[in-house]
């Protein structure tokens, strides 16, 4: 029998290290990190008409409407490489969302477990200001935390880190203020669940990874 059928998602503000975390651990389940982020800045540079919608949004720290993104998602769930479980990274971020979430790809026999990862402020902005990025294969970076080994170039194949536009001081103060009033409301949803975690994510990267493989283990 194969491993059982998992599905994660991640709460927590921009920042967290949600798609860090949700990197690793996708590597170590061996199944498919989904990032609703970077599926949309995939559709901005390849100017479709949802990254033509979303790019603007994204630009000033807003969110893109529930609708394109439970139709993102639901078409993304289907795809074969979805059939042993998956993990979201960035979705559900509304409550409309995560009852989108219930609606899909229902899978009777399936671990569902949230993780909600928790970051002060101060820490967040640190964290933000200095992330990078690499615009080919959207590898992250911190200036600090995470250096690439090639001053400003992507390990993985050489571009030139930047900095996303979204990571800037304006754009980072509206998507805190969107995360407080849109996303923070999924931590009553699910809370009282005994698939929700809290994980304190102000430590380092390779100890909140391990507190997430130990409680994926306790649960089995
Ligand atoms: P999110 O996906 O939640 O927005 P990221 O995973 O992109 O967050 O992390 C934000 C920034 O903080 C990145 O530059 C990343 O390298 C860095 N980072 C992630 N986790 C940690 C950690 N535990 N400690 C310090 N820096 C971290
Ligand atoms: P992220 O890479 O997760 O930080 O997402 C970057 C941006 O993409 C967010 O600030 C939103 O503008 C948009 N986005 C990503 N996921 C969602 C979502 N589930 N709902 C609405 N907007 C989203």
């Amino acid at each position: 029998m194969g491993a059982p059928h998992i599905r994660i998602i991640f709460l927590g503000p921009p920042g967290a290290g949600k798609g860090t975390q949700a990197a690793r651990l996708a590597t170590y389940l061996k199944v498919p990190r989904i990032s609703t982020g970077d599926m949309l800045r995939d559709a901005i540079a390849a100017r479709t008409p949802l990254g033509q919608v979303a790019g603007p949004l994204i630009e000033k720290g807003g969110l893109v409407p529930d609708p394109l993104l439970i139709e993102l998602i639901t078409e993304r769930l289907s795809q074969p490489d979805c059939a042993g479980g998956y993990l979201l990274d960035g979705f559900p971020r509304t409550l409309t969302q995560a009852e989108g979430l219930e609606k899909m790809a229902p899978v009777a026999s399936s671990e569902f477990v949230v993780f909600d990862v928790e970051v002060p402020r101060e820490e967040l902005l640190r964290r933000l200001s200095g992330r990078r990025w690499c615009p080919t294969c959207q590898a992250t970076y911190h200036i600090y935390n995470n250096p690439p080994k090639n001053d400003s170039l992507c390990d993985r194949d050489g571009t030139l880190l930047i900095q996303r536009e979204d990571d800037k001081e304006i754009a980072v103060a509206r998507r805190l203020a969107e995360y407080d009033e849109r996303t923070l409301p999924l931590i009553d949803y699910y809370k009282q669940r005994s698939c929700f975690h809290r994980v304190n994510g102000y430590r380092p990267v390779d100890t909140v990874f391990g507190e997430l493989r130990q409680i994926l283990e306790e649960r089995r």
